[in-house]
């Protein structure tokens, strides 16, 4: 069976932008400074989007039937040509989002056999998992795609580079070591996709970036998508983007609805035992609990191991690529119950069966917050994530409220008693804030800052 896919010529005689979705709230000054700023259309079945018969299997395969929300408004803006800035946390489905439009657009391996689409991302894993999902969406339809990223095997990468790929998804640093090498070609790339674009610049890739974009033709398309837009992504945006449109997907819901979210106060060393009981009441299906630091991670590790043996494993930055994905395979087939992580592997993880996050340390900051709470309630199944915080604490208590526009619930548990310092940091901040309550929170979390809509 062959079905020819609609062919990249298409796209640019096609019948331009599609309509702008209306948006009848004020609009968001910091997001229409970028471009103008759109929402996701109500879309009930992927029929309603302009794509081919062999995609549609592909999509029904996958399990897919109603496109999620980035999926409703990336898709259509994304098959005009048009570069746009998807502002969507992890678990919208945004891999699909910007993998449909450019299998749909592939030109064959014979007709081409340097990469036509270029998807950077910061983590192996998330290459894994991205690479993953568009080799499922690409069912029915040949199509060669190259994972290059770091501590994978490099001959291996420069066999299929040699071979021909269609679609090339990797870190930036082995992307750009590929470049300089002169082992990848990237002008007849017609795609660039920037995958967590935040955070490829919290962890310092924007050089490597920069480079990444300036081998890229001009007359490409750029698709950057983003959980949040702070001015260091926006600048990037400005630099290599052209007339963006921006779809908001984000707007009231910083960390989705269905995930209950609370928190319990506890003094530093009473954190394992609390989590033991934590453990045993909840009864989880499957539960990542995030550490600060990689030898915290390995002594919890070990702390768990001796009621969960096999059933609990852990993942950090000091450990071999290798042993990563055995992990992270283990708590796909279900092998592990619990799985312990730091922020910068965590955050990559998408496993729909994850009912349970638990924030043995606070995060970092409040993204990583949101990052590390968006790992549970995949697609709208429910999830439930728990934050632990110890004297001196509340005040990050308090931003990580204030960022997800939302408060935490106080649990308790027998034995644990709140711990009186953070009670009242909490409730200090909190009464501060009933004075001025939108004001605080405006000029905290600059998504919500907004102006008049302008006509
Ligand atoms: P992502 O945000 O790309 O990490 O996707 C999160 C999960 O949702 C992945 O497991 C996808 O396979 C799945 N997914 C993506 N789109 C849809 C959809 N329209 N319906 C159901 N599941 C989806």
């Amino acid at each position: 069976m062959s079905y020819s896919r609609s062919p990249r010529n298409a796209r640019k005689s096609g019948g331009g932008r599609p309509p702008r979705f209306e948006d009848n709230e004020d609009t968001i000054a910091l997001l229409e400074s970028v471009g103008p700023v759109v929402l996701p259309p109500e879309i009930e079945s992927f029929d309603e989007l302009d794509l081919s018969p062999v995609m549609r299997l592909a999509i029904a395969k996958a399990g897919f039937t109603k496109p999620s929300p980035i999926q409703a408004a990336l898709i259509p803006y994304a098959l005009a040509g048009t570069d746009v800035i998807g502002q969507a946390r992890t678990g919208t489905g945004k891999t699909a989002a910007f993998s449909i439009p450019i299998l749909e657009q592939l030109d064959s391996l014979e007709e081409c056999r340097d990469p036509q689409a270029i998807i950077v991302v910061p983590t192996r894993e998330l290459a894994d998992q991205v690479a993953g999902e568009a080799a499922r969406l690409a069912y029915g339809v040949p199509t060669e795609i190259a994972i290059l990223s770091g501590g994978k095997n490099m001959n291996r990468q420069l066999r299929q580079l040699e071979n021909g790929v269609q679609v090339v998804v990797g870190t930036p640093g082995r992307i750009h070591d590929h470049l300089q090498r002169g082992t990848l070609r990237l002008d007849k790339t017609w795609c660039v996709v920037l995958d967590e674009a935040d955070r490829m610049l919290d962890i310092g890739f924007r050089p490597q970036i920069e480079r990444i974009m300036r081998k890229c033709p001009r007359n490409r398309q750029t698709l950057l998508l983003s959980a949040t837009l702070p001015p260091v992504v926006r600048r990037l945006a400005e630099s290599y983007m052209s007339e963006p449109v921006v779809i908001d997907c984000c707007r009231n819901e910083m960390a989705v609805d269905t995930i209950e979210q609370r928190y319990f106060t506890v003094a530093n060393d009473r954190k394992v035992e609390l989590l033991e009981q934590l453990l045993e009441r909840e009864d989880p299906e499957q539960a990542i609990i995030f550490c600060r630091t990689k030898r915290g991670t390995d002594r919890l590790h070990r702390q768990l191991s001796r009621t969960y043996h096999g059933a609990c494993g852990c993942i950090h930055g000091d450990l071999q690529q290798r042993e990563r994905d055995r992990v992270l395979q283990s708590l796909r087939d279900r092998k592990l119950k619990l799985l312990i992580a730091t922020d910068v592997v965590g955050r990559g993880i998408d496993i729909t069966t994850i009912s349970h996050i638990v924030n043995f340390d606070v995060p970092q900051d409040c993204d990583d917050y949101v990052h590390r709470v968006g790992r549970t309630g995949r697609m709208g199944r429910d999830g439930v994530a728990y934050t632990f915080v110890v004297p001196g604490e509340g005040e990050v208590l308090t931003s990580i409220e204030q960022r997800i526009n939302k408060e935490l619930v106080r649990d308790s548990i027998e034995g644990f008693d709140p711990v009186p310092e953070v009670t009242a940091a909490a409730e200090a901040a909190s009464a501060a804030e009933e004075e001025a309550p939108t004001e605080a929170r405006r000029s905290l979390n600059p998504m919500t800052r907004k102006k008049k809509r302008r006509r």
